[in-house]
């Protein structure tokens, strides 16, 4: 008798490839033995479970996600339960709220947080800082470019990781956000920890 499954075996992670820093997720999940697929169209979206989104240009990132006719997808996946992991820029685009942004700049509004772009002033372009994530033994060696500040964030936003007094890694229900670069460390963990949600 054949047996005929009707349950995808294999999760299919996509990685948002409009512009910015997709390459090295990609790298990151394939070490990983995930599947990944780089989106740049609806129909590459169509095949996904689950999308990252990669720091990058987040005003840039906005118009692409309009003019590929991406945007409207995206946001019913994720507001129908798609996990989707949103680092640098692609924080600024789950956010509720944007500071900072242009006008025309869209956000999905998934994670309810107020982000302000290129928060950390001109001096300090770029850092980097170990930072303590919740059920990791060890500090994570974390690469803020050009990073995003979360000013504000509901009681219902989980905070994973904080540098001082700043938010930087949180979960609101299908939605983990990260203020800096976890695919450039060496270390997996933070990746690991949004598969293991898939
Ligand atoms: N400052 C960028 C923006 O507003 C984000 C920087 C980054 O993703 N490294 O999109």
């Amino acid at each position: 008798m054949v047996r005929v499954s009707q349950s995808k075996s294999t999760k299919v992670v996509g990685v948002l490839a409009l512009q910015g820093a997709f390459n090295r997720h990609t790298r990151v999940l394939g070490e990983l033995n995930v599947a990944t697929q780089e989106v740049r169209t609806p129909q590459d979206l169509a095949s996904v479970d689950a999308l990252v989104m990669p720091g990058g240009e987040s005003t840039t990132m906005s118009q692409l996600l309009e003019s590929s006719e991406l945007f409207e997808p995206i946001k019913k996946m994720i507001h129908e339960g798609m996990p989707v992991f949103g680092t640098c820029a692609g924080m600024i685009l789950l956010a509720k709220e944007i500071i900072d942004g242009r006008d025309d700049q869209v956000s999905f509004g998934a994670i309810d947080i107020d982000v302000q772009r290129n928060a950390y002033g001109r001096q300090i372009d770029s850092f980097e800082a170990e930072i303590e994530v919740d059920g990791f033994n060890t500090p994570f060696q974390a690469v803020f470019i050009r990073a995003p500040r979360i000013v504000k964030a509901a009681q219902s936003v989980e905070v994973l990781a904080e540098f001082g007094v700043e938010i930087v890694l949180a979960r609101q229900k299908n939605v983990l956000v990260a203020s800096f670069h976890p695919e450039l460390s060496p270390d997996q963990r933070i990746h690991e920890l949004f598969v293991r949600e898939i």
